[in-house]
C-alpha cells in the first residue's frame, strides 16, 4: 500500500490558487494596451507590467488531493 505524502499539486495546502501568474496567459491591460504606461505615468491598471491577471476564483479545492493536502488521498477506513 502506498503511503500518503504531501500533495505535489497544492504543496499540502489542500487548495490551489487560481490566480493567473503565467505571463503568457495573462490578459493584455486594456488601459494601456500592454505598454505599461498611461501618458507619462505608470499605468494604474497593471502597475507598469502591461498585463493584468486573469482571476476568476481566488482559491479552489485541490483537484488532486480533494482538499486533504495528501496524495494519494488517504482512504476512509
Ligand atoms: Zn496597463
Ligand atoms: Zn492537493
Amino acid at each position: 500500500m502506498e503511503e500518503s505524502a504531501r500533495c505535489p499539486e497544492c504543496n499540502g495546502k489542500g487548495w490551489v490558487d487560481l490566480r493567473c501568474t503565467k505571463p503568457e496567459s495573462a490578459d493584455v491591460c486594456q488601459l494601456c494596451n500592454g505598454t505599461g504606461v498611461l501618458g507619462e505615468k505608470t499605468c494604474t491598471g497593471c502597475h507598469g507590467t502591461g498585463r493584468i491577471e486573469v482571476r476568476t476564483v481566488d482559491q479552489m479545492k485541490c483537484w488532486k488531493c480533494e482538499g486533504t493536502g495528501l496524495y494519494p488521498v488517504p482512504e476512509e477506513p
